[in-house]
């Protein structure tokens, strides 16, 4: 088939990509603009439909994303990209087209993990969470009052999704293979506090449990779950949030650094090819990119918050305009905030590899409290619960690698007292995760 020339292409029609977009738009890009996206809406956003969407307050089609600029592009939807010939400068659609791209940024982010077939994963009532279809058709079921729900995994989704269940009165069991929900992004410490929400809020929490496998009904509908230890829960309703791998596979071949855990960018978001050399004219940004990031050793992370595809798309999207020799280095901070039994959580920083956290202000019995995490006498992150008035000040703190415990001027808290985070070692977290880092709570 003969390429289309289709100018800059930005592969993934989401928060990234758009946003992406939008600032090629902004920086005075006036050439042909083609949108790529798997899924067949307009791009929309995420973090309600844990939220609203499951709670019925908010309709699965009504989280579109304002587009904030007159793109003037070509929306190439439902459609996914499923090759890269770089050689050629050509990108192959799953419809059999193929576009010839000046530039590109990899917006593709990343997919649920799903459970895996041989134990149990084509049962019907068995959902993930991760699109706008998923919430829509997770929702519906949800309608139809399940006689026992079953999360399986206790990071930010199981539990914003728990939250939700039980203000709806549905019946809720949580289990995670480690001691604590939220542990693998916030530690026990902190984690303890969702643990005791969940109880109050009437849910059954089994801190670590393996699930094994999903054994059906003679009608192919789950009825129950194998836990490692032999025994069984019943249940006709199970969320398998089990994290999520980078949307990568279409980059097979391409000769580029990409595998489950992102796609391996150099600190201007150009993507490094498989000899590590960056592109000049790939680029990446989001939940797919993984990126060396300084405050924490210049590890390659990849992150999958909100904040950072709006700033990092925007980033990318600055320096595929400019020259290369003024590719500048994307310098982010990642934050992220959720909300679930009925507290604002914000976080700054990456606490995971922390030696240490501190209460700084409030306490956690009263589930309003601002935390540190520090890591060889430095402070590298924080979070709030309900009280995020003060976590500007430990941001410039974090970025500056102030001293940890911080030194604090609070009458209200005149002794800070050091914690162990209690982060679960890799192997009690981590089912058949990745090997790359992720940051994914
Ligand atoms: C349920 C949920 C709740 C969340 N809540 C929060 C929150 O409270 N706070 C927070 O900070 N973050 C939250 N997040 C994370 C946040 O939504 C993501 O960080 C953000 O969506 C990342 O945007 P992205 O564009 O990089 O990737 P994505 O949003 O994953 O978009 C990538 C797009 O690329 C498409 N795509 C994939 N492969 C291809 C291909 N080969 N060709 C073309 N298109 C492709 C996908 O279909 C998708 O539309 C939440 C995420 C989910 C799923």
């Amino acid at each position: 088939m003969t390429p289309e020339p289709a100018g800059i292409v930005v592969v993934g029609a989401s928060l990234a990509g758009l946003r992406g977009a939008e600032a090629l738009r902004r920086g005075g890009y006036d050439g042909p603009l083609t949108l790529v996206g798997a899924e067949p809406h307009r791009p929309y956003d995420r973090p309600p439909l844990s939220k609203h969407v499951l709670a019925g307050e908010l309709a699965a089609d009504a989280t579109r994303l304002p587009e904030l600029t007159d793109l003037h592009a070509r929306w190439r939807l439902g459609s996914p990209a499923v090759s890269l010939d770089r050689a050629a400068r050509t990108l192959r659609l799953a419809d059999g087209s193929v576009l010839a791209y000046e530039a590109l940024l990899i917006a593709t982010g990343a997919e649920a993990r799903p459970w895996p077939a041989e134990t149990g994963g084509g049962l019907a009532g068995l959902f993930t969470l991760r699109g706008r279809d998923d919430a829509a058709a997770l929702r519906e079921a949800l309608v139809s009052r399940p006689r026992q729900v079953l999360i399986v995994g206790g990071g930010l989704i199981g539990c914003e999704a728990a939250s939700c269940l039980r203000d709806l009165g549905l019946p809720v069991t949580l289990v995670d293979p480690n001691p604590a929900p939220l542990a693998r992004g916030l530690g026990s410490f902190v984690g303890g506090v969702i643990a005791s929400c969940l109880r109050d809020a009437g849910a059954a929490f089994r801190p670590n449990t393996m699930v094994h496998a999903f054994e059906g009904d003679a009608a192919g509908h789950v009825a129950r779950a194998r836990l490692a230890d032999g025994s069984t829960i019943e249940t006709n309703l199970v969320i398998a949030a089990l994290g999520a791998t980078r949307a990568t596979g279409w980059l097979r071949g391409a000769g580029l650094k990409a595998d489950a855990g992102g796609v391996t960018c150099d600190a201007a978001c150009r993507v490094l090819d498989a000899d590590g050399a960056p592109c000049p004219d790939i680029y990446a940004a989001g939940d797919v990119a993984r990126w060396p990031i300084p405050l924490y050793g210049d590890r390659l992370i990849a992150v999958e918050h909100w904040g950072n595809a709006v700033e990092q798309a925007a980033h990318a999207a600055r320096n595929m305009l400019a020259g290369p020799g003024d590719q500048r280095p994307y310098a982010h901070l990642p934050a992220f905030w959720s909300s679930q039994f009925g507290i604002n959580i914000k976080v700054i920083g990456l606490p995971e590899g922390a030696d240490s956290v501190a209460v700084v202000q409030g306490s956690r019995s009263s589930r309003r409290f601002l935390a540190v995490y520090g890591r060889a006498g430095r402070s590298i992150a924080a979070v709030s619960f309900d009280q995020a008035r003060w976590l500007p000040a430990y941001a410039e703190a974090i970025t500056a690698g102030a001293a940890f415990p911080p030194i604090i001027d609070a009458t209200d808290q005149p002794r800070v007292q050091t914690a162990a985070p209690g982060f679960p070692s890799p192997r009690q977290a981590a089912p058949a995760r990745p090997s790359t880092e992720t940051v994914d709570v």
